[in-house]
């Protein structure tokens, strides 16, 4: 949990992932409440999972899906760590948004 958070809206972007495919598949959430619902991310933030296969515009195998996404999610971890020790939250929900703002 962050003891004190680091926040500025100015920081923040829609966060829009094709089909929430980072919430389905790898249960990711509002860095503060964990809620499955994100609606804004820092900048600076890779691009979506989800996004990132939609824009292959073509049928991967799973293989193929777990090698596109194998070094993406590892910037993901990296950002979200990185915003961690920052006490930045890196998914921010709705109801935490309105909280802050
Ligand atoms: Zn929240």
């Amino acid at each position: 949990m962050m003891s004190k958070i680091n926040f500025d809206k100015d920081n923040y972007l829609q966060f829009d992932d094709y089909n929430d495919l980072m919430i389905q598949a790898f249960g990711i959430g509002c860095s503060l409440c964990y809620e499955p619902q994100i609606s804004f991310v820092l900048k600076g933030h890779p691009k979506p999972i989800g996004t990132l296969i939609k824009q292959q515009n073509k049928n991967l195998t799973d293989q193929e899906v777990d090698k596109l996404i194998q070094k993406p999610i590892e910037e993901w971890q990296k950002f979200e760590d990185i915003n961690f020790e920052n006490q930045k939250p890196t998914f921010l929900c709705d109801e935490c948004w309105n909280q802050m703002i």
